[in-house]
């Protein structure tokens, strides 16, 4: 068994969607960033190649590439399923959290769970999010920005 951490931020601004595990959650104000922005898949992907050894996303999706501006972080993930089984990893668990004041995650949580369970062909039980406020401390807060940290387990494949 391997285990790896991720960890990622992005702030907060108008103008832009709010994605959260590949769910368009309505709110006032969205995550700025190359790609979706989505940072609860881009902690979780940091924590997938983390386990394996394969160094982070800004090393395999640089911000610098054309290719990835707009991109939904789902497709990057599915890029990351591949890699992990190109080196004999499979998925064991994921566990998450979402740091944010507002909005409320509750209601979009169950299918942030399906879009991520599904991509990476997991039993969703093996996907776990939850959601938290910082009480208004931080950067968090303040409603500045939105963080996540994410947790996860791979099992080698028999070759
Ligand atoms: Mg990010």
């Amino acid at each position: 068994m391997r285990f790896g951490i991720g960890y990622d931020v992005h702030r907060l601004v108008s103008g832009r969607a709010l994605i959260l595990g590949g769910v368009k959650v309505p709110f006032d104000l969205g995550l700025d960033g190359h790609s979706d922005a989505d940072v609860l898949v881009h902690a979780i992907m940091d924590g997938l190649l983390g386990a394996a050894g394969l160094g982070d996303i800004g090393k395999h999706f640089p911000d610098t590439d054309q290719q990835y501006k707009g991109i939904s972080s789902l497709k990057l993930l599915e890029h990351v399923r591949v890699l992990l089984k190109q080196n004999n990893f499979k998925v064991n668990n994921i566990d998450t959290v979402i740091v944010a004041q507002r909005p409320k995650l509750a209601p979009f949580i169950k299918e942030m769970r399906d879009n991520i369970s599904k991509i990476l062909n997991i039993p969703c039980e093996r996907v776990n999010i939850k959601a938290t406020t910082t009480e208004g401390l931080g950067f968090t807060g303040t409603g500045d920005g939105i963080a996540a940290y994410a947790v996860t387990s791979l099992a080698e494949l028999d070759s």
